[in-house]
């Protein structure tokens, strides 16, 4: 028998939620966001679920080139966008072959582009610096790299993309949308600029046939803003659960402490569960005493320090639990349900971060 902790990952939810997504984007097309291992999902697995048909995702962006090579090698043939391009001239042979699209953020990859003795015309990615101050062309060189390109054999179609600092803040997108059409001008390009908030929240982000939107929190089953609406709100379902077991009970008397710094103090008698998950599977150290947990589907809390490879939950109420007892840190228990947003805001951080600590030692399983 091994550890009992493992990540399951719902396939059709995967589908349901870009179904979700497409029906925001209208007549855009969807970049299915991929980066980070799928946002820990596994990039392959997702890509494979999303590929290949009318109602999948018409392409796949990422930042990692080992994992699009993985992706064409595996048969995947839908478009692939590289959101960061090369990070060295050497890597345009790769782009070439393997027919993947790198974003150009500045005037050095706009060099290197056109340096580069290229069998065929590359589809590009402008990007645009509309006020994020991270990635992108400001307006003075956003003119240059049009004129370098203009006289390169190999530049193919153009789309201009942005990205937004805000999208799932109060400030939103307004400031930023109107500097990114100010630059983009007469151009009449297409462009790619809603992330998963903005496609929520903002429809007229989302662009015209032609355009594209780059979703990637809202497929894997996380709401870009839980405080304003959560998951379920969205109508979106979870596509990770993040299930152990119970490997201990005990029965603590007043006084008692639990766990590194014994910071938790039992006020009276009580049965605490001990859960095979930690910091070491990628459970959050910095949640505190009350992040919601599943014990057999019934919603408690946890108790003390996070340790390495366990954690302590109140057992109040859930008589029936005991060691074998199924333990859901988020995702889903039969009907019932815990938001990956509701224990990341406990610890003080977002889903996204999450789904990408899953610790390699997780088993992942997968239903269709
Ligand atoms: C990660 C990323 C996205 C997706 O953002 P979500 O908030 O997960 O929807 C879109 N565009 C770019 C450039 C990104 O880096």
């Amino acid at each position: 028998m091994s550890r009992p902790i493992r990540a399951r990952i719902d396939l059709s939810a995967l589908r349901h939620n870009l179904s979700i997504a497409r029906r925001h984007a209208r007549a855009s097309h969807v970049w299915a966001v991929i980066k980070a291992n799928g946002y820990g999902h596994g990039a392959l697995r997702v890509a494979r679920a999303l590929s290949g048909s009318a109602d999948g995702a018409d392409g796949f962006a990422l930042v990692e080139l080992e994992t699009a090579i993985a992706l064409r090698e595996d048969g995947i043939y839908e478009p692939i966008l590289m959101m960061e391009g090369f990070y060295a001239p050497e890597e345009l042979a790769l782009f070439s072959w393997h027919n993947l699209q790198p974003v150009l953020h500045c005037l050095d990859q706009v060099e290197i582009f056109c340096a580069a003795g290229l069998p065929a015309p590359m589809p590009l990615h402008l990007k645009l610096n509309t006020g994020m101050n991270r990635l992108g062309l400001n307006p003075d060189e956003l003119d240059i790299a049009f004129s370098r390109l203009e006289s390169c054999a190999h530049t193919g179609p153009i789309t201009l993309m942005t990205h937004f600092a805000d999208a799932d803040e109060p400030r939103g997108v307004d400031e930023q949308l109107a500097r990114f059409q100010s630059m983009a001008g007469g151009r009449s390009l297409p462009v790619s600029v809603a992330n998963s908030a903005a496609l929520l929240r903002f429809p007229e982000t989302v662009g015209r046939e032609g355009d594209w939107v780059r979703p990637g929190i809202m497929l894997y089953g996380g709401s870009p803003f839980p405080a304003m609406q959560t998951a379920s709100d969205i109508g979106l379902a979870p596509v990770m659960t993040f299930e152990s077991e119970l490997i201990s009970v005990r029965d603590l008397a007043a006084g008692d402490r639990v766990g590194y710094a014994g910071n938790f103090v039992a006020e009276g008698a009580m049965r605490v569960g001990v859960v095979a998950c930690g910091y070491g599977d990628g459970y959050p150290r910095h949640a505190p005493t009350g992040t919601p947990v599943l014990v057999d589907g019934m919603r408690t809390r946890t108790l003390g320090r996070v340790s390495m490879d366990k954690i302590c939950v109140d057992l109040a109420g859930i008589p029936q639990a005991d060691v074998g007892t199924t333990v859901t840190l988020w995702g889903r228990h039969g009907s019932m349900r815990l938001e990956a947003d509701d224990v990341a805001t406990a610890a003080g951080t977002v889903s996204y971060e999450l789904f990408c600590a899953v610790a390699q030692r997780v088993r992942f399983e997968e239903v269709a």
